[in-house]
């Protein structure tokens, strides 16, 4: 049974940890003293080196008595969304929530707590289990920068499974989209605006118009699309010569990402020529799609472990990219569970310290049953 009492200690000291993304030094060491403790070897990657930030990923492997089981992966990310410094957190009813001023960090450290829970009940019950490795991500929130620079040559793992989804336990994330980043860069005539209007070539322009006729938002069930940035010009009197712009889109279907994606490098280009003007365009694949069904084993483990212990389980397709994109991109299967956080991502994020309970037992018979399927 978890203990609600040691999943408020650990939850309560990682809260207080401030590890925006790029910073998450202080509570990679918080984390490794923790795993070293329960017989973890651990090393941390050099993900921080690559990307700008003071520490790399956590990779810990705890070596198990049955050497017939897959090896799991159970992995969450260490860094929070801002702001960030400075969590005071609150309870209420085993609900926590921060003082107002800041995010609470549940996103993940919600998930990193149902997983220490999840290892605390499985060593201090002496359960028979195969390998165990544990991965804490960096900078998940940029873009999963540190899932996505992980070394691999460190992990042997079969399968994952992320706790790094909101919204009730038991939800499941076995669907998510394939996301490609578009930027393209308007470039204009600088001229006096007053003086030269005729002969200057306004970028401002080209890029609204491509904006304005794009299909934006959600296009299909499968598909959505947004442009989110948009910087350009420097006075009221000079027409401006260069427009940045940057936009994204996904969709769970390939072939509907495809079609979106050059939707909007046929409006980018038809506006900038409407007005005479150059347009460089840069797609950057961000992450791949992936779709795991009853078929796999990963999914199977699942099932099996919510069975056992009468857990609810509801699988459900995303429209957000996670950390669990990388693993199956890299070959991992992985699923992203629900530990429970609620309005994440804002001041009002909350969490209820038996959700994390439920979450870390239900992790707990997934590595029973996957022990007794290894055999
Ligand atoms: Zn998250």
């Amino acid at each position: 049974m978890a203990n609600i009492d040691r999943i408020q200690k650990t939850f309560f000291d990682l809260v207080q940890i401030e590890s925006p993304s790029f910073n998450e030094k202080r509570i990679t060491s918080y984390l490794k003293g923790y795993l070293e403790k329960l017989n973890f070897e651990v090393t941390i990657d050099s993900a921080g080196k690559k990307i700008g930030g003071n520490s790399g990923n956590l990779i810990g492997f705890y070596n198990g008595e049955n050497k017939k089981a897959p090896t799991l992966i159970f992995a969450a990310h260490m860094d929070t969304v801002t702001p960030c410094l400075k969590t005071r957190p609150l309870i209420e009813n085993k609900v926590v929530r921060s003082n107002g001023s800041t995010v609470l960090g549940a996103d993940d450290k919600a998930g990193i707590s149902a997983i220490l829970e999840m290892l605390e009940i499985i060593l201090k019950n002496k359960i028979y289990c195969g390998d165990i490795e544990v991965i804490f991500t960096v900078a998940e929130e940029k873009g999963l920068l540190g899932a996505k620079n992980l070394d691999l040559s460190k992990i042997k793992a079969k399968y994952a499974y992320v706790v790094d989804c909101e919204g009730p336990i038991g939800k499941i994330v076995n669907k998510a989209p394939s996301q490609d980043w578009i930027k393209a860069h308007f470039k204009g005539k600088a001229v006096h605006a007053g003086l030269y209007p005729e002969k200057g070539i306004n970028a401002i322009i080209a890029a609204s118009k491509a904006i304005s006729e794009m299909k934006l938002g959600r296009i299909d069930e499968e598909t959505t699309a947004n442009v989110g940035v948009i910087k350009g010009g420097t006075a009221t009197n000079i027409v401006p010569d260069s427009v940045k712009i940057e936009g994204e889109a996904r969709s769970l279907s390939e072939e509907k990402l495809k079609n979106q994606i050059n939707h909007m490098i046929d409006n980018l280009n038809s506006a900038a020529k409407s007005v005479g003007a150059d347009v460089e365009i840069e797609v950057i694949r961000a992450y791949d799609s992936f779709s795991l069904d009853i078929n796999d084993e990963v999914v199977k483990i699942a099932l099996k472990a919510a069975e056992v212990i009468d857990f609810d389980l509801k699988f459900e397709s995303t429209g957000g990219g996670s950390d669990t994109n990388i693993f199956n991109q890299n070959g991992i299967p992985a699923l992203n569970l629900s530990v429970g956080m609620n309005n994440v991502h804002s001041k009002e994020e909350n969490i209820s310290l038996d959700d994390i309970g439920k979450t870390a037992e239900f992790l707990v018979e997934i590595v029973k049953v996957a022990g007794l399927r290894g055999t």
